[in-house]
């Protein structure tokens, strides 16, 4: 990695780039995420760079959704391993969820780096090398997913997803939960509950969460019925408003 002092101002955002650039480096990420990032990079600016109050009631409505799940799963996507594989194994371990990799530009090598990489973190069983089944509606490589995994799950969180997808999985009648920078995305309008927050600070969160409500239903409840997808979004887009308007 290269050498970027604690001091300089930008070092956490900096931080991130480098573990996609060493992901990439690694075959964990393609080009095409290293954009996506770019986006996102855009939106968090916009956001000033931090956990908005919004943000945390969506991380406590997904808490609530993942302990309510009967089969939950965590699909991961390149930037996701690359930039946060440890979260990703800590939110499975506390929410009992599976992991499936998932990605667009799908291809055996890059699956099962990924899972290797899940690994060394301690994921256990990491499912979407041998995918046995489809999402309709996608193309072929697209909709590829496990029917142990995805196929079969109610509850499904899709970080740094693409619209087609998340789209496709709300038509499956899937309860998913996005973790996406951008508030305007189809993703972020597909999911039954988006977190417009940083994933490497999304994740942790949500498992906080879910040790803080495992063994009470009624602070699930709540964190469910404060929760609308519509109205947060709206909040986060007059957040990023509001910080231009003091940026300008
Ligand atoms: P959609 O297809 O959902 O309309 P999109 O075309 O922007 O949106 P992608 O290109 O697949 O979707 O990009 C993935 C999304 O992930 C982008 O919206 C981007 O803002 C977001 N994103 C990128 N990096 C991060 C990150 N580190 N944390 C959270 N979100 C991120």
């Amino acid at each position: 990695m290269s050498d970027i002092p604690k001091t300089h101002p930008r070092y956490a955002s900096l931080m991130l780039r480098e573990r996609l650039v060493e992901g990439f480096n690694e075959g964990l990420v393609v080009p095409q995420g290293l954009i996506a990032h770019g986006r996102g990079e855009m939106f968090y600016y916009l956001l000033g760079e931090r956990t908005t109050k919004d943000a945390r009631v969506a991380a406590k409505a997904a808490a609530a959704l993942l302990l309510e799940a009967k089969r939950s799963v965590i699909s991961v996507n390149g930037n996701v391993a690359a930039l946060c594989p440890k979260a990703v194994v800590e939110l499975a371990e506390v929410s009992g969820a599976r992991i499936e990799v998932g990605l667009f530009h799908r291809s055996d090598q890059r699956v099962s780096k990924i899972a290797a990489a899940l690994e060394r973190h301690g994921a256990k069983d990491v499912l979407g090398f041998l995918p046995d089944a489809k999402i309709p509606g996608l193309d072929s490589m697209r909709g590829l997913c496990s029917t142990e995994g995805i196929f079969q799950a109610d509850v499904v969180l899709v970080p740094l997803e693409d619209g087609d997808r998340a789209e496709a999985l709300a038509r499956m009648g899937k309860r998913t939960i996005a973790v996406d920078l951008n508030p305007l995305s189809r993703t972020s309008k597909a999911a039954t509950v988006t977190i417009v927050d940083e994933v490497t600070k999304a994740l942790p969160e949500i498992s906080r969460h879910v040790e803080d409500f495992r063994d009470d239903p009624d602070a699930r409840k709540l964190a469910l019925s404060k929760y609308d997808r519509d109205e947060n979004l709206a909040q986060v887009m007059a957040s990023m408003m509001r910080n231009l308007d003091r940026k300008g």
